[in-house]
């Protein structure tokens, strides 16, 4: 009885012990967010056109004698923020107030005050950052920075909040309509969550639409529509990344002196394996050849607060192997920051008004041991390999806990770090990715770990999935901070973005996520249809989604611009489609027409970071769909194997039995 009273419990011991890294993974995976369709009444903001007690006039049945008054030196995005809060007023209610130079209006009452305009002084708050301070009284409204960033931010938000508009994508605002409009009186302050925010996308750098959604890692005052996405994106920074041959080339150097360069394999190189290769940072003479190269760029670009000096992209290398070199990783417990912290914190002293930034990435992504980083170093590391189905918050499978523990050990060494994020599927940039649910923990992990600035990269061509509703959402989460509600935000978005179409929409947002976190574990910035195939890119789901699609087209028919919105989903389906490894080949023809139709009408050309739409068509898909259908071959072929296997083995045991007792026979 006891024997197999002990039997039972280590039977349940062992189950439990197998079963729990499970059980503890369910319980921490992020539960998908449910997106519900907002009512009419509260994307109309008809609160807006109630007068009441608490309540400023601005505009009464079309009528206005309010004026936009701007400083005599507002910038030029300043005067656009001005012109595109006239123009929504004019849109809402058919108002027109003038817009107006300080100096050529006497009269302050009944004004709509940006900056340091009638005796409004800066907020002294240096918390604020690029925030502002919001004052709405009872004969005007004051909207102030510390500096014209922070007053056009102000402008931005007032439109969004108080005015209730939504910045849909570059070219589309949602406008209510109220020939009436009233405001609560309010003094308030308010700030950005994260300090530095870009979402690098296509559209973020397109017509000015980085400053609406309050982003200020993008260039908005450059209008030279010759300039790429790159020229646009890392507003505030002389230096970006990858760039130590900048600061000292090899062109310059290497002949004359190999030893600044890294030693691999007992030999000083620039390059290795076709990539650049390193510096050897301990070289002194390096570190004064960098200081007086970064003083030179500072001169020329005085305006500038961030400078980054790191390693090049070379995955084969892992830094310089001198004996110096080697010995002061070692020490740092095995990291290449043990040379290049030191080296960046001499830097950082000689430049004590700028921030001196790195990569941690690749051979310097680890934390160095007993090294801390100068006020003024700034980490930008990097979330590689990355995962967007479980938050880094709950760091819930492999991928999101070793960015987890990075982030923890590097937020003791300092106080300035910038998470670079990969928020899409950059091998297929059309493929469903439903990633919304982490963002708000991912957040809150930020703000949980000194995190000053989040680089969320996203797609640089035109037209990814979701494109814009990402980049507005993200944009408004690193303004807004962690307790924003993302699945409120993601619901007024479709709402408003989609129309009569949002319920189908939203329908297969739901489905998607629902779908991914009932099944898979990660979701990966290179992952392919097959690696979610069992999950939420199923023949069965896919099929789902055309279904939604096509009742969400039939439910705007006739309208020509929302049929255009929802095309841009129904390209994520048709793509999925085409590579569904078990459909007939006339099926995937069909969905192959659909998918170029769709990417002409739409102007996407590329559907993968590295890849056009004929080149996918051309060579990548056959290749990509083959591959899939022979991995779903293999379990058979296994099984048949294996069945054949236990039966040769079956009859080779009962032919040797048979001849052991034939022999026992004649020897016996
Ligand atoms: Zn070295």
């Amino acid at each position: 009885m006891n024997r197999y009273r002990k039997r039972i419990v280590s039977a349940l011991m062992s189950l439990l012990l197998t079963a729990s890294p499970l059980m503890a993974y369910a319980s921490e995976k992020a539960e998908p967010i449910v997106f519900e369709p907002v009512s009419e009444e509260e994307l109309l903001r008809n609160d807006l056109a109630e007068i009441g007690e608490n309540k400023l006039i601005l505009i009464e049945d079309g009528q206005t004698d309010f004026t936009i008054v701007i400083p005599e030196n507002a910038s030029d995005p300043l005067r656009e923020a001005a012109e595109t809060l006239q123009n929504t007023l004019k849109q809402m209610s058919g108002a027109e107030l003038p817009v107006v130079v300080e100096n050529q209006l006497e009269n302050a009452e009944h004004t709509i005050r940006l900056d340091e305009v009638f005796g409004t002084e800066r907020p002294a708050d240096e918390e604020l950052a690029d925030g502002y301070r919001l004052v709405i009284d009872n004969t005007y409204v004051s909207i102030c920075g510390q500096t014209q960033v922070g007053t056009r931010n102000g402008v931005y938000a007032f439109i969004e909040n108080q005015l209730g508009c939504l910045f849909l994508t570059p070219d589309d605002t949602y406008v209510p309509q109220h020939t009436t409009v009233c405001l609560v009186k309010a003094d308030v302050a308010d700030t950005p969550a994260t300090l530095w925010r870009d979402v690098y996308a296509y559209e973020t750098a397109q017509n000015h639409w980085a400053a609406k959604l309050r982003l200020n890692g993008i260039d908005v005052e450059s209008d030279d529509t010759d300039k790429t996405i790159e020229q646009l994106q890392y507003e505030g920074w002389g230096t970006w990344c990858h760039d130590c041959y900048d600061y000292l080339s090899p062109d310059d150097y290497f002949d004359e002196h190999p030893e600044y360069f890294s030693e691999k394999k007992g030999e000083r190189v620039y390059t290795y394996e076709g990539r650049d290769a390193y510096l050897c940072l301990s070289n002194p003479e390096v570190f004064e050849i960098v200081k007086n190269s970064l003083a030179e760029k500072i001169a020329e670009n005085p305006d500038q607060l961030y400078w980054d000096f790191s390693g090049n992209d070379n995955y084969a290398l892992a830094g310089c192997e001198c004996a110096e070199c080697k010995a002061a990783d070692k020490a740092a417990g095995g990291t290449g920051m043990g040379t290049l912290l030191p080296f960046l914190n001499k830097l950082a002293k000689a430049f004590p008004d700028k921030y001196i930034s790195t990569l941690a990435y690749l051979h310097t992504l680890k934390a160095p041991k007993n090294i801390k980083a100068e006020p003024n170093v700034v980490i930008k590391l990097c979330s590689m390999p990355g995962d967007q189905a479980s938050s880094y918050l709950n760091g819930a499978n492999k991928n999101a806990s070793q960015f987890k523990e990075q982030v923890e050990e590097w937020s003791k060494i300092t106080d300035k770090i910038v998470v670079w994020d990969y928020v899409v599927d950059f091998a297929h940039l059309l493929l469903p990715f439903p990633n919304f649910a982490v963002q708000a923990q991912n957040q809150k992990f930020y703000e949980d770990n000194n995190i000053i600035g989040v680089f969320h990269q996203a797609s640089r061509e035109n037209g990814g999935e979701f494109a814009c509703l990402r980049a507005f959402v993200l944009s408004r989460l690193m303004w807004e901070g962690s307790s924003m509600d993302v699945a409120k935000c993601v619901s007024q978005y479709v709402t408003a973005y989609f129309g009569a179409a949002a319920p189908k929409i939203l329908e297969y947002m739901n489905l998607c996520a629902s779908e991914l976190s009932a099944g898979d574990k990660t979701l990966g910035l290179y992952d392919g249809l097959f690696a979610h195939y069992k999950s939420y890119l199923s023949e069965e789901n896919v099929r789902q989604y055309q279904d939604l699609i096509a009742e969400a087209k039939e439910s705007v028919a006739g309208d020509a611009v929302l049929t255009g919105r929802v095309e841009e989903v129904e390209l994520s389906v048709v793509y999925a489609t085409v590579l569904l490894p078990e459909i007939t080949e006339e099926e995937r023809q069909t969905a192959v027409s659909r998918l170029k139709e769709l990417c002409e009408t739409h102007d996407i050309s590329m559907v993968c970071e590295w890849e056009s739409l004929d080149d996918f068509l051309a060579n990548t898909l056959t290749a990509t769909v083959a591959s899939s259908q022979k991995a779903l071959k293999r379990p058979y072929i296994i099984a048949v194997s294996a069945v054949a296997g236990v039966a040769l083995l079956a009859a080779a045991s009962v032919l040797i039995v048979k001849s052991v007792k034939k022999k026992k026979k004649k020897a016996g």
